[in-house]
């Protein structure tokens, strides 16, 4: 059946019908509709799979997307136009130009955390380029992964954009096809299975995985609204979440007065029971229960350290000076547990940070802006912010995207667009004038080109 359905996309693809730009604009314009009308029924999926607040999920899903999507049925007929670059003097004379163009059939493979922004976000890009797609939604958020593939069969013919659901067997059958592109957003081992099943076709692709994001704060930092900060980033999600800060390096005098200010945020945002707030997630599964519950064993929890298995609550946590070899230093936490650890000065950063591989966010809390500045050249990472956390995310402008084990490739607002589309450089040379000097015979010729070398 996959390999069939495959072909299909592929011979649609020939048809040339998406390389109409207006075609692909109707068909998003089409979407857009769907998925405003469908908004409720998005929350409520969501809250069905992960009992993810309506305002986290208006917030970071149905909202963005819809963002997303008006921007690229604004922009696109711009965005595909063949661009006029500036000509090399040496093609005197020529015009040059960049063309998108469409890699063909697409395959997007989405994680459940976001499971609905992570999945239309790259669909409405592949689309927008011109490309077919095939979508494999999370198998862990059955409600939502449902839904998006209702509203995909709704406004797509089936050989345009299809879904096809299922669990690691389908996305391994999905692997071993040929495609003309890979948008792979998940772990990262399972990112490394991927760019080995693209190897042997020398398929392209993007990879959007995860990391041990740190949050620096200096002694210099406004604690009280760090913390503020720093909860909001933290448990978004219940802590599931790529960017989340996943460990705090805090400057050692300022560590008691950091534990006070987030135990009072943590109480005013989920209240001192955060188990009944309405306002905070749950962990997606026993699975990812267990492991993260594994993570406090012989841990000082200095606030927090609740666990419901038969509710998958984990609450908001803080753990005091944990090991660096113990379990929670070891990778991603991806949970609503926060280890915080004191340093003393920058040998001590660089010391735990580079222990690990390049993450995909790093945050620095401090009002001192040149330090600040100098610690977001000094460390490698995919993003991130001064004075917050996880909101860079927010502006389609920034590329999202990691870097080194984090992942590679980026997208969001154009830069989506152009993930999805394959730059053809073109050089047209004018007929009017042909100057001899690059034909042979060389002869003389090689102290004048020298010279003009030099001068260009
Ligand atoms: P995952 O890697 O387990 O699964 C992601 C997708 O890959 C799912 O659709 C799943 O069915 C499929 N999959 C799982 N195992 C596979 C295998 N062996 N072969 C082929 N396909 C397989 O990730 P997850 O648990 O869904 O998501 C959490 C991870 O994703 C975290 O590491 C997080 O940091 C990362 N993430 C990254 C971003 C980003 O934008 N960089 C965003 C969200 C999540």
């Amino acid at each position: 059946m996959i390999p069939q359905l495959v072909n299909n996309q592929k011979n649609f693809f020939k048809t040339r019908q998406t390389l109409d730009v207006t075609y692909r604009r109707d068909l998003l314009k089409k979407l857009l509709e769907e998925l405003i009308s469908r908004e409720h029924q998005i929350t409520e999926a969501l809250y069905k799979d992960f009992k993810k607040p309506e305002f986290e999920s208006v917030l970071t899903e149905t909202a963005i997307v819809i963002q997303d999507l008006k921007l690229t049925i604004k922009k696109l007929k711009l965005w595909a136009k063949p661009k006029r670059v500036f000509p090399s003097l040496l093609n005197f004379p020529s015009s040059d130009y960049l063309y998108s163009e469409p890699y063909g059939t697409v395959l997007v493979i989405a994680p459940w955390n976001y499971p609905y922004q992570l999945a239309i976000a790259p669909l409405v890009g592949a689309i927008a380029a011109g490309n077919t797609v095939v979508l494999k939604p999370s198998e862990l958020t059955p409600n939502t992964s449902n839904l998006i593939n209702e509203i995909v069969k709704k406004v797509f013919k089936p050989e345009h954009a299809t879904v096809i659901q299922g669990g690691v067997e389908v996305s391994t059958n999905l692997l071993e096809q040929q495609w003309g592109y890979i948008f792979f957003t998940g772990s990262v081992n399972v990112g490394k299975i991927v760019a080995k099943a693209a190897a042997p076709n020398l398929t392209p692709v993007t990879l959007e995985l995860g990391g041990k994001n740190p949050c620096i704060i200096d002694e210099t930092a406004n604690i009280k609204l760090t913390a503020k900060r720093i909860v909001w980033g933290k448990f978004v999600n219940a802590g599931q979440t790529c960017i989340a800060p996943d460990y705090i390096l805090i400057e050692q005098s300022k560590k008691e007065a950091f534990y006070k200010a987030i135990q009072a945020e943590i109480d005013e945002a989920y209240s001192t029971t955060p188990q009944d707030s309405k306002d905070f997630a749950r962990i997606i599964n026993k699975k990812n229960f267990d492991r993260l519950s594994k993570m406090l064993v012989d841990e000082n929890c200095i606030i927090g350290g609740q666990t419901d298995a038969d509710n998958l609550y984990i609450s908001p946590t803080l753990i005091d000076e944990p090991k660096l070899d113990s379990e929670v230093m070891k990778d991603e936490i991806f949970g609503p547990i926060l280890p915080v650890i004191s340093y003393e000065n920058e040998t001590d950063l660089e010391r735990i940070i580079l222990s690990y591989n390049k993450p995909l966010s790093l945050y620095v809390f401090s009002t001192n802006s040149a330090k600040a500045k100098q610690l977001m050249k000094r460390f490698s990472f995919g993003g991130g912010c001064i004075n917050d956390t996880i909101i860079h995310f927010a502006n389609h402008r920034l590329p999202f995207g990691g870097v080194g084990n984090s992942g590679i490739g980026a997208y969001h607002g154009q830069h989506t667009f152009d993930t999805f589309s394959h730059k053809k450089a073109v050089v047209k040379k004018g007929n009017w004038l042909d100057l001899p000097m690059r034909y042979a015979p060389y002869k003389g010729k090689v102290g004048v080109i020298r010279k003009i070398l030099k001068w260009l």
